[in-house]
């Protein structure tokens, strides 16, 4: 007998049929012989739904976090009752928990929240007189019983997070695609299923724009050692482990090509080269809790140069208005110029670490399609270039095939 975690996401939850088929899914599991702990998501649009009500009510401000705990842990609410009664109907033993019921203990840090500690002695004990239980996600409660929430797509950390918690033999997210893609299938047809993946590179992946899961879940799984698969819940094909690295995954050079959209680059033109200038230009822009990416200067010449970096073009507008205040301070000559329009590719795979030639590959490609490349950064195990956005659906698919990655 297994004890299995698994996750059910938005859309797999998202009408009263797939509720009954992930019922169905976690009652043959059961059947098969395993202790089932079930996590899912609010059904897909409910959160963000939620969302705008909250705004809808308080236009004034910003509704207060407290209150808006309280309201989107309803939609995981409704899932696990919902889910729970589709179990039981289908002749199976379910009982639903909110995250609070389940142990889920977190900071304070309202719609934010990190799990701080996990007594899942409630669990094990349905568990235990066997029930299959259905767990809230997303959710947990502080010290003093406030409920608490853990982010967008926290759903993904309360599974990683139980899984840990009770020693799970196997942790599986059930979502809406067969696993993690090499590259976007959309956008590169010949993208095929990875079969294995370390932790590392799946964050690496998200970070740049391959979006499968919350990245605050694979951080949290990587600490505590917690190997998951990502699979499909509308069929029974074998999806991607994610897992430790191990020797043998270094002799694959890139595991993976991702690419990010609606990027947009910022450029002050002639600042003065002295100490302080880009402490200055990078404060503004954190002060204004922008998120920025890739960041060169220039060298510099007669005293002067060149810093530009890059951002979500949505925070184009807010950087524009934070660095025209701090201008004045970076020379007589300092111009700002922005520019949108840009993407971004990346190769990502931890055999760059043991591996030469990477970016020499990959700009081969893009010069072989005749692509230009306006800026370039790397990491241990990333290379990544900013193109121009009409040409990255090309620049990625060109990419994936300098790589040998296309099936
Ligand atoms: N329902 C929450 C969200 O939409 C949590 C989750 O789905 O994982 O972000
Ligand atoms: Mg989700």
């Amino acid at each position: 007998m297994a004890l299995i975690v698994q996750k059910y996401g938005g859309t797999s939850v998202g009408n009263p049929e797939r509720i009954r088929n992930c019922a169905r899914r976690i009652l043959e599991t059961q059947r098969a012989g395993n202790q089932v702990v079930a996590v899912v998501s609010a059904m897909s649009g409910v959160t963000d739904g939620l969302i705008k009500l909250a705004k809808e009510v308080s236009p004034e401000r910003e509704p207060v976090e407290r209150e808006m705990d309280v309201l989107l842990a309803t939609g995981e609410q409704t899932t696990i009752a919902l889910t729970a009664m589709a179990i039981n109907a289908l002749g199976g033993k379910a009982v639903s928990l909110t995250g609070a019921q389940a142990g889920i203990s977190t900071d304070r840090v309202h719609t934010k929240a990190r799990i701080v500690n996990i007594t899942p002695d409630a669990v094990k004990k349905m568990l235990d007189e066997g029930n299959i239980v259905m767990l809230a996600g997303f959710q947990g409660e502080t010290a003093s019983g406030e409920i608490t929430t853990l982010g967008r797509g926290g759903s993904d950390l309360t599974a990683i997070a139980m899984a840990a918690a009770i020693k799970a033999d196997l942790c599986q997210i059930y979502t809406d695609v067969d696993g993690v893609y090499t590259c976007d299938p959309r956008v590169v047809k010949t993208a095929k299923k990875i079969e294995e993946i370390s932790y590392e590179e799946m964050l690496e992946m998200a970070s740049s724009g391959s979006k499968v899961m919350q990245s605050r879940s694979v951080e949290f799984a990587n600490k505590f050692g917690v190997r998951f698969e990502v699979r499909n819940s509308m069929n029974n094909n074998p999806g991607t482990i994610v897992k430790e690295e191990t020797p043998g995954m270094e002799s694959v050079v890139v595991r993976g090509v991702s690419l990010e959209r609606n990027q947009a680059k910022v450029t002050i033109d002639d600042v003065a080269d002295r100490p302080g200038i880009s402490a200055a230009i990078f404060g503004a822009i954190s002060q204004a809790n922008i998120t920025i990416d890739m960041i060169v200067q220039n060298v510099s010449f007669d005293g002067i140069t060149d810093i530009s970096f890059t951002l979500s073009a949505a925070d184009l507008p807010k950087a524009e208005a934070a660095l025209k205040a701090v201008i004045p301070n970076l020379g007589d000559k300092a111009t700002l110029r922005t520019q949108s329009g840009i993407a971004k590719v990346s190769v990502v795979g931890i055999g760059m670490r043991s591996h030469s030639g990477v970016a020499a590959k990959m700009f081969k490609a893009l010069a072989d399609a005749s692509i230009n490349i306006q800026m370039i950064s790397t990491s241990e195990i990333k290379t990544a270039v900013i193109v121009q956005e009409t040409e990255v659906e090309n620049a990625a698919r060109v990419v994936h095939t300098a790589f040998g990655l296309d099936a």
